[in-house]
């Protein structure tokens, strides 16, 4: 194995804590010399600081897939942070219209961190399942103006055009290798893995992702349960036992 893929809330996380198994992840992959590449719904603001404060981490994937953002580091051993969009920048401005028009129409804000989102918004799930009729709403504006939208552990994402987990996880492997897809693992819990469940032949799923499995349509290959393989623990005694 010689890359790690994986989703951030409730995979690397409980729940919304970072915990001490987050950086036993780190210590352990650093010490076979595996690279961890983070794949979050959440902002590219929330990759910064990801790649600002933990330094073992390069590149991390945000967004659901639509930015990629990395780390140089320059002679003088100093961190350069660079941002790349994994989609037109017209789709980027047509998300920006559709997210103003949205909060006109509706009795809704966007998340917090919208302010920080390049190529996609968020709604907290938890205003839409206090009402259902308003979820619908929501949902078929957002079909009836082609805009995608998925579920993460927190949010509904929306964004325009093709954009995805799986896609980034591609582009990525294409620039900075290894290659080959199978070299590698994903981690993840959610609805907005699927895309890298579908079409990643070694993809796990944290326990966690017990509460899900019922409404998913494509499942990891790999299913962890008992709830000592819950989040950041499950993939921990994962990599455990491959890098023996
Ligand atoms: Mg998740």
């Amino acid at each position: 194995m010689k890359l790690v893929f994986s989703d951030f809330d409730g995979t690397i996380t409980y729940n919304d804590e970072l915990t001490v198994h987050f950086h036993d992840i780190l210590k352990l992959l650093k010490g076979h010399g595996v690279p961890l590449v983070i794949c979050t719904g959440r902002s590219k603001s929330w990759a910064h600081f990801l790649l600002s404060h933990f330094f073992d981490l390069t590149h991390v994937i945000s967004e659901g897939g639509g930015t990629l953002s990395s780390v140089t580091v320059d002679g003088l051993g100093r961190r350069h942070l660079s941002d790349r969009l994994l989609v037109p920048e017209e789709e980027a401005d047509r998300l920006e219209k559709i997210a103003q028009e949205l909060v006109q129409k509706f009795p809704l804000r966007l998340s917090v961190d919208s302010f920080g989102r390049h190529t996609d918004r968020a709604i907290e799930l938890s205003d839409l399942n206090d009402n259902p009729s308003l979820d619908k709403e929501v949902r078929a504006f957002l079909k009836e103006n082609e805009v995608n939208f998925s579920t993460s552990n927190v949010h509904l994402n929306f964004w325009c055009g093709e954009i995805s987990k799986m896609k980034a996880i591609n582009t990525f492997l294409s620039e900075y290798g290894p290659q080959e897809l199978e070299e590698t693992l994903f981690f993840g819990d959610s609805l907005n893995d699927q895309s890298v469940f579908r079409d990643h032949p070694k993809s796990v799923g944290v326990a966690n992702i017990a509460k899900v499995l019922d409404v998913i349509e494509h499942r990891p290959a790999v299913i962890l349960t008992g709830e000592e393989n819950e989040g950041p623990l499950g993939v921990l005694n994962y990599l455990k036992s491959l890098l023996k």
